[in-house]
């Protein structure tokens, strides 16, 4: 119940770190291309999970759709399976909403005023807001995403929306549109999440009215995207800011780090241990079946298929994710002996 502050005093060298960056290249093109068409063709019959059916518009997802996309930080790409099928970006989009938000009051505030740890509880808890002092914990689980959002620059409900979409897409490097039936189905969803919005509310750690800031968290949820463009907006995460595609600069690289950072410990909510422990990339999945991966300075992987684990989990992402984590060389805590000169 002890609120851990002291690493706020560790000083931070970002010049010097700017120097020293501890990433490689992908794989060349063809290897890519191999590896991924190997992944598709070895997980496309695994038939565990259950589309989520909590948000009525999900349940109609089709339990073989499935897809795969890499795209490299200099813009190169290659995707294979239902590449062009739009989807709600549901919880996917809450990295993206963090990286506007730190972009624009500051690593520093952000971190104050959302939380960087990992909470150990499902991506809906209210136990996780009532068992820490903090209140929010992080922001890629729906209590600190939701704060975020009461973050976002705008003085009404509808400029944060603005912002909101505009910024997403711009990570996609196009204009993403919006899906009224999936946000019209949030209705039940979306009640709950005032809830935790409420909560946060009197414990003064929402930072807009609760009931517009929810309402726009539920609309961002409700942005559609393809397999590709969650690739192009990882890789956008991967290459310091910068969409590769298009060349826009659309965060900063110190904000970029800090992302990477909260999708570690909370980006599969409370399997991020396990994630870490198997996969040791970071990543973010929504209940649509989402998932993206960011490789720091090689790129961004994306993967799309409804099928879900009990945490919310698209199964075929994380069996495709775990293996071209392996074969691509992605695991960021994987190190090889080197010989001594
Ligand atoms: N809109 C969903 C919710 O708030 C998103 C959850 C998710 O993708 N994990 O419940």
């Amino acid at each position: 119940m002890t609120r851990l502050s002291m690493h706020e005093q560790l000083p931070l060298d970002e010049e010097a770190a700017r120097s020293s960056i501890s990433t490689g290249e992908l794989p060349e093109p063809s290897e890519v291309i191999v590896a991924v068409t190997e992944a598709y063709e070895r997980f496309r019959a695994n038939r565990e999970g259950a589309v989520a059916d909590y948000i009525p518009v999900l349940a109609e997802a089709s339990p073989d759709w499935f897809g795969i996309s890499v795209v490299g930080a200099r813009g190169r790409s290659f995707e294979i399976g239902d590449v062009e099928r739009t989807f709600s970006i549901q919880s996917v989009s809450k990295p993206f909403v963090f990286a506007l938000v730190c972009e624009a009051v500051g690593d520093v505030d952000a971190r104050r005023l959302l939380g960087v740890n990992s909470t150990g509880f499902p991506f809906d808890s209210l136990v996780a807001v009532e068992l820490n002092l903090d209140r929010t914990m992080n922001p890629l689980v729906n209590a600190g995403a939701i704060a975020a959002t009461s973050l976002v620059p705008g003085s009404t409900a509808e400029d944060k929306w603005d912002r909101v979409r505009e910024g997403l897409s711009r990570f996609a490097g196009r204009e993403l549109s919006f899906n009224e039936r999936v946000y019209a189905s949030e209705s039940a969803t979306n009640l709950r999440n005032q809830g935790i919005a409420h909560l946060l509310q009197s414990y003064g750690r929402l930072y807009f009215d609760p009931d517009e800031a929810t309402d726009v968290y539920t609309r961002q949820c409700s942005l559609d995207v393809t397999v590709h463009d969650l690739a192009v907006m990882a890789s956008t995460l991967a290459n310091g800011g910068v969409n590769p595609v298009t060349g826009e600069a659309v965060v900063g690289p110190g904000v970029c780090r800090r992302v990477l950072a909260v999708m570690a410990t909370a980006g599969l909510y409370e399997l991020s241990g396990d994630w870490l422990y198997e996969v040791g990339v970071p990543g973010k999945s929504g209940v649509s079946g989402g998932i993206v991966t960011v490789a720091p300075g090689k790129g961004g992987l994306a993967t799309f298929s409804p099928p879900l684990d009990v945490a919310g989990n698209s199964v075929r992402g994380q069996l495709v994710t775990k293996y071209l984590a392996e074969r691509l060389g992605l695991n960021l805590f994987a190190s090889v002996t080197v010989s001594k000169g």
